[in-house]
């Protein structure tokens, strides 16, 4: 009894925190679309990369994820050496919903929120006219059956 209700709750407050994580957020789902470096192409550096020049003769390599906004960026060595070890730094658009380990919230929950979000208000109508459309062609089907059968009865 008391691991039911424990369990029940659970769900209610991992559906609450889904709840909060903003759409567009949610559109990432833990997966950036961060700008993708394509070599030999006329214009290799994507839209949505910049490359910010600093006083010490480093740069900023400063890139923002297509879906949700995020910004990540990290420093480049002298003339712009990339730095394999250095670290990316993130910039969370604002009303960002920081996902915190103790939630418990995975991937699967995350994809089940944001398929949910758009077609859950839609998908039962949806089905609903394709079961009658089903049904109205099997009705018609009989329907010619029974005539054919009568066509060759008489
Ligand atoms: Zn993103």
């Amino acid at each position: 009894m008391g691991t039911v209700h424990r369990l029940v709750t659970e769900e209610q407050r991992k559906r609450e925190l889904l709840s909060r994580i903003p759409d567009n957020q949610l559109g990432c789902r833990l997966r950036h679309k961060w700008p993708v470096l394509r070599p030999g192409r006329k214009n290799p550096i994507p839209k949505n990369m910049r490359v910010l020049a600093q006083r010490d003769g480093c740069a900023r390599i400063q890139e923002t994820c297509e879906i949700c906004g995020k910004i990540r960026w990290k420093l480049t060595g002298q003339h712009g050496i990339f730095l394999r070890s250095a670290p990316w730094h993130y910039i969370q658009p604002k009303d960002w919903e920081v996902l915190r380990r103790d939630w418990g919230v995975t991937r699967q929950d995350l994809a089940a929120e944001a398929y949910e979000r758009v077609f859950g208000s839609w998908i039962g109508d949806f089905i609903e006219i394709e079961l009658n459309k089903m049904e109205a062609e099997e009705r018609e089907k009989m329907r010619q059956e029974m005539h054919r059968e009568a066509l060759q009865s008489s």
